[in-house]
């Protein structure tokens, strides 16, 4: 199939899975879900299913790698075989090492590292279904999993993706609008100061259309805080009323 035999937006601004230009996939978060960790969360978003765990602060190992004025924070982004139609090769390519190093770099402008010298954060990103826009609802369940370790943060990191599809641009690409589309952007806020954190971009768009994207892209993001916060209250609330 070629990319202009797909038709990705009708006349109405009416998406191929029904969504308007501005409208995000459906969002799950469920955060402290995993026992072993100091802490963690779930979330679905669209078809993507995502697990983020946090183990640390705790001495860096090995020791050449500590920094003695703070501590280094180790996300780890990594895609399960069966996550993708066609099986993934299982262990670390070029694209789970470029985006794990964007995701580590994103949570290193957030956290207040420079309390733990000598220590190591690590987080670990398991993308279990992949359905577009991974490493924006990697970033989201970690800063979902960091809040919940009680890890101190300026504030929650959020990360959403906007993109160009048929010549318009829209907010959260999903699958195919991801393989047939013009551009992705995916970006990470830290939602209080509004500082982007995390920026990248596939495909071309004009300056105008990047700005709109931006736009989308940041109103995306401010919606999906909201849910990281509520997520995160639920469990408050489970654990103050002993459920
Ligand atoms: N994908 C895939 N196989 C791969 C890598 C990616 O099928 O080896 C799919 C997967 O659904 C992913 C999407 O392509 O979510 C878009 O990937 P991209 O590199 O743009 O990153 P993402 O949008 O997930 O952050």
């Amino acid at each position: 199939m070629k990319t202009e035999d797909v038709k990705l937006i009708d006349a109405k601004g009416i998406r191929l899975d029904g969504r308007k230009i501005d409208e995000l996939r459906p969002i799950k978060i469920e955060s402290g879900v995993l026992h072993r960790a100091d802490g963690s969360c779930y979330l679905e978003w669209g078809g993507n299913k995502v697990f983020a765990a946090v183990y640390g602060p705790r001495e860096a190992i090995p020791r050449h790698t500590q920094n003695p004025l703070r501590a280094i924070v180790n996300a780890k982004y990594n895609m399960a075989a069966f996550s993708v139609e066609d099986r993934k090769r299982p262990g670390p390519d070029r694209r789970s090492r470029e985006i794990s190093k964007v995701i580590s770099e994103a949570l290193e402008k957030v956290i207040l590292t420079e309390q733990f010298p000598r220590s190591m954060i690590d987080v670990a990103i398991e993308v279990l279904d992949a359905e577009a826009g991974t490493r924006c609802a990697g970033l989201t369940a970690a800063g979902v999993a960091l809040a919940d370790a009680g890890i101190p943060m300026i504030d929650i990191p959020v990360g959403c993706a906007a993109g160009k599809i048929g010549g318009k641009v829209v907010l959260d690409l999903g699958k195919e609008e991801d393989n047939f589309g013009d551009a992705d952007v995916p970006l990470g806020i830290s939602p209080r100061t509004g500082e982007i954190i995390l920026l990248q971009m596939d495909g071309h768009l004009t300056f105008d259309e990047f700005n709109t994207a931006l736009d989308y892209a940041i109103e995306g993001c401010n919606k999906v805080s909201k849910l990281q916060k509520e997520a995160l209250l639920r469990k408050y609330d489970t654990i103050k009323e002993g459920k």
